[in-house]
């Protein structure tokens, strides 16, 4: 009954406002129409300075832009691949690249010009490319924050998988290939951070590891981190139980000094850690990144990094006020994942998705976001070096203006469908480009 009267409502609403001055939004508008509002959106949205929610700025030879490396058998997409045209365009723009191509002899003039501002050792290298970009602040996941990123500009996310890992992992480092490579080193953060707090050995009970996991992670956030990252999709599902205390007592008590548990008892132990992490995140005010969308590698699960995982710990009102962040939008699950930021403390970024699909497809999944939660979605570059040619500097050139003309366009067929004004059109550019991250790490109120 409640139900019906609240439909009874609605429509009433519906017809008051039937009489307004401004029609009702239509499915086509005209191409030219179209281009017109476009042509004067890009150039506003170009002004807008932006707010990456996710990033590896990193230089190609530090290990620590990421917990984990390259699957042994990668296979890019299209996009990617160093024959992409694009990055071309992109060493132009950000460097005046004197050639058309990466051929090796080419590409060493790039590579020469990125090893000379290693050397040198100051922030103005990676504070220029921001600048060149209009990129105001920076988030950057890595496993420790590089002494040449300016914290004014680049803020810390951490990774806490490692933490899911303390016991013997020789059944899962042997799965595939893949775990063969990231296992290891999750194995070898975990050591960072033991050494990081001087515990030279695991704790004997599992009160001493929560309390070891608890106090990595306040310290962390004492070294600047702004929220921790988990790259589980990776490893294992999304889907993380809630099996009671006295459960995952029992496994660390049996297997924390030696012996394999089953794949059963390590997956109830990691679901158990992973709640004292969310919990102390909360209690610490940190957000919390999930990896969420498809993954490299050849062994990726897209079942079991699928965001609708995550549901019952999104929803769970134990976790109200903390902040979750589904990094690259759920991509391909774009749809399914922006309801989950039906609730007030999800967000998500289109980290990743901007340089795997070209701007027209980007255009569809923004303009999707925007017409349902514009107040959660957040650009990310998700820049990365992936090869000798293609750093983390084009990266990022491409993923900027990819999302900036995807906006644009997005928001320029908006308009012309009738559906809002230019003027708001700006103000869900700024929204998705800059403030609804900068509101979220509590840079502006
Ligand atoms: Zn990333």
């Amino acid at each position: 009954m409640r139900t019906l009267s609240r439909i009874a409502f609605a429509s009433t609403a519906v017809l008051a406002m039937a009489g307004s001055a401004r029609p009702q939004a239509k499915p086509l508008a005209s191409p030219q129409e179209v281009q017109k509002i476009y042509d004067r959106l890009l150039p506003q949205i170009d002004r807008i300075p932006i707010y990456d929610n996710h990033s590896h700025a990193t230089f190609p030879d530090d290990s620590d832009m990421d917990a984990q490396a390259a699957p042994p058998d990668e296979s890019s997409v299209l996009r990617l691949r160093d024959t992409n045209p694009e990055f071309v365009a992109a060493a132009k723009a950000l460097f005046g690249y004197p050639y058309d191509d990466f051929q090796p002899e080419h590409a060493k003039w790039l590579a020469d010009k990125e090893k000379a501002a290693e050397k040198d050792g100051g922030t103005a290298y990676w504070d220029g490319i921001l600048d060149k970009l209009n990129i105001e602040t920076c988030l950057a996941n890595r496993v420790a924050l590089a002494p040449y990123l300016d914290p004014k500009r680049f803020h810390w996310v951490f990774f806490v998988d490692s933490f899911l890992f303390p016991l013997n992992n020789r059944d899962q480092t042997g799965k595939n290939p893949d775990m063969g490579v990231y296992i290891p080193l999750q194995e070898k953060v975990l050591h960072r951070y033991m050494q990081q707090e001087n515990v030279s050995a695991l704790p004997a009970d599992l009160a001493g590891y929560e309390s070891f996991v608890r106090q990595t992670v306040a310290d962390n956030q004492k070294k600047g981190g702004v929220a921790v990252k988990f790259e589980a999709a990776y490893f294992r599902s999304l889907y993380f139980s809630d099996p009671p205390r006295d459960k995952a007592e029992a496994i660390y008590a049996k297997y924390h000094a030696g012996g394999v548990p089953s794949n059963e008892d390590y997956r109830t132990f990691q679901d158990y850690i992973f709640r004292v992490l969310i919990d102390q995140a909360g209690k610490l005010n940190l957000s919390v990144h999930f990896h969420s969308a498809v993954g490299i590698g050849d062994y990726f699960s897209l079942r079991n990094g699928h965001p609708l995982n995550l549901e019952n710990v999104l929803r769970d009102p134990r976790y109200a006020k903390t902040k979750f962040v589904l990094i690259h939008g759920g991509y391909p699950y774009t749809l399914d994942m922006i309801w989950l930021t039906a609730a007030k403390n999800v967000y998500t970024d289109s980290s990743l998705m901007g340089y795997y699909v070209y701007p027209s497809e980007l255009k569809n999944i923004l303009k999707q976001w925007i017409s349902l939660y514009p107040e959660r979605m957040m650009f990310g570059s998700d820049a990365f070096p992936f090869n000798d040619a293609v750093g983390a500097e084009e990266t990022f050139w491409l993923a900027v203006r990819s999302a900036r003309t995807a906006v644009a366009a997005a928001l320029a067929e908006l308009v012309a469908e009738g559906a809002f004004t230019d003027e708001k059109a700006l103000e869900l550019a700024r929204m998705y480009l800059h403030d609804n991250a900068a509101r979220l790490y509590g840079e502006i109120k």
